[in-house]
């Protein structure tokens, strides 16, 4: 086969082999060339193949009849098409995952950072829209190129190298969105930026093009950010790049490596996400609603946390875990998270705080109620709140100690 390499050659079976679920080529292969159309494997999993990492879900893309071809692929998996959009694209869930099946498409920007308008177009336009050489590489998996790679902006010496590529200039001013990708893949793969990344990075701060992205997609991107294994480093990555400073946004908050970890375990990734949000808008409701979050939400996560900064120094000065439990229990979680993340010298109290909200009583109200003779109300919800602080210093270790503070508790109340 001619314009290989030793890495081209056998794409095909070497790619059937490295995957967990090879019946999905061979099938996209076979509705090819049942279909008499081409469908292509594109972007990250094969920048992926080439990494030689595991490749999650794919993305494949067809020429001409996207309908029939995602329906055919559907029925061959035994699986069922998701979702679909108007502009030809589908997913496919089957027993092995998801697939990705588009029509191949051209995409102009009537805009800088607006949404493109898509027409359908060969493989060549198709990879003529994306974000990076190194994600603008196709094989073909039917159709006159079969096991070929389409490598047209040297992607793979892109990849070989650890170099991050721009098809062309006004690549973010097209679409600034990509500047946070870029900031992922960098850190991801420790790839460096291309000379001719950092000249689209100036002409796109040049036009002020990051300043128009709507906050519903600047907090896609920040979504994405925390899906990565180091968010932190995409994070500052992004500052140095100079992204904040375009955005109008402050930088983020400091180190939070140690952290992360323990937020990651103990916090939905909702709670994460917004606890983000607010601690890169440092509160601030209009940062708030320019990353994203809807104004009933910014304004109550604003008072918020204001009201928990002000509390600060009634945090820093409590003599003893239930004190501390006490000042925070009261603020919404996403709060306690932005807070956390935002001082980093608050980390021990952090740590105590997640290692707190796991303790629980071993007495019930039913116990009060049997034990005590006291009856559902306010004193039994102040004397269980007592014991439970008690709990949390350590001052009770088991039932019976609960028992027993309960009982001298409502002797005191008398
Ligand atoms: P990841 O590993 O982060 O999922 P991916 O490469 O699969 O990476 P997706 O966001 O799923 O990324 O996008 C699939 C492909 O679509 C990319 O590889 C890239 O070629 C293209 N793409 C996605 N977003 C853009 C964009 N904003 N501009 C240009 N091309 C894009």
């Amino acid at each position: 086969m001619k314009n290989t390499t030793p890495e081209t050659e056998n794409l095909y079976p070497k790619l059937l082999t490295s995957l967990d679920h090879p019946e999905v080529l061979l099938a996209a292969t076979e509705v090819g060339e049942e279909l008499g159309c081409s469908i292509y494997l594109v972007g990250g999993p094969v920048r992926d193949f080439f990494l030689g990492r595991r490749l999650k879900d794919l993305d494949l893309v067809v020429e001409e009849k996207a309908d029939a071809a995602a329906k055919a692929l559907a029925r061959k998996l035994s699986g069922r098409i998701k979702s679909h959009s108007p502009f030809g694209t589908f997913k496919i869930v089957y027993s092995g995952g998801e697939v990705d099946l588009a029509m191949a498409r051209r995409e102009t920007y009537p805009a800088p950072a607006a949404l493109p308008r898509v027409e359908p177009a060969s493989i060549d336009e198709d990879l003529h829209r994306r974000d990076f050489t190194a994600n603008a590489m196709a094989v073909a998996l039917s159709g006159p190129r079969r096991g070929r790679l389409l490598d047209p902006f040297s992607g793979l010496a892109d990849l070989r190298e650890g170099v991050l590529r721009v098809l062309h200039l006004d690549s973010f001013v097209d679409d600034p969105t990509r500047i946070f990708r870029a900031g992922r893949y960098a850190v991801r793969f420790g790839w460096a930026l291309a000379e001719e990344t950092l000249q689209a990075l100036g002409r796109a701060y040049r036009t002020q093009a990051p300043l128009r992205l709507s906050p519903a997609r600047i907090l896609g991107e920040i979504k994405r950010i925390l899906e990565e294994p180091d968010p932190e480093n995409v994070l500052r990555c992004l500052e140095i790049m100079g992204l904040w400073l375009a955005l109008e946004l402050p930088p983020p908050p400091e180190h939070f490596s140690s952290l992360w970890p323990i937020l990651r375990r103990n916090l939905p990734t909702r709670t994460l996400l917004k606890g983000m949000i607010i601690a890169l808008a440092h509160g601030e409701s209009y940062l708030l609603l320019r990353l994203g979050l809807q104004p009933g939400e910014a304004e109550r996560y604003s008072r918020s946390w204001e009201e928990l900064c002000r509390h600060s120094p009634e945090l820093t000065r409590a003599s003893s875990p239930s004190r501390r439990y006490r000042v925070l229990e009261t603020y919404p979680p996403e709060i306690i998270c932005a807070y956390f993340l935002h001082y980093k010298e608050l980390e021990y109290i952090a740590k105590e705080y997640f290692k707190l909200k796991n303790i629980s009583l071993e007495i019930s109200g039913k116990d009060l109620k049997r034990e005590l003779g006291l009856t559902p109300g306010p004193l039994l919800g102040r004397i269980l709140k007592e014991v439970f602080y008690a709990r949390l210093d350590g001052r009770v270790k088991n039932r019976e100690d609960e028992l027993r503070l309960a009982r001298e508790l409502l002797a005191r109340e008398g």
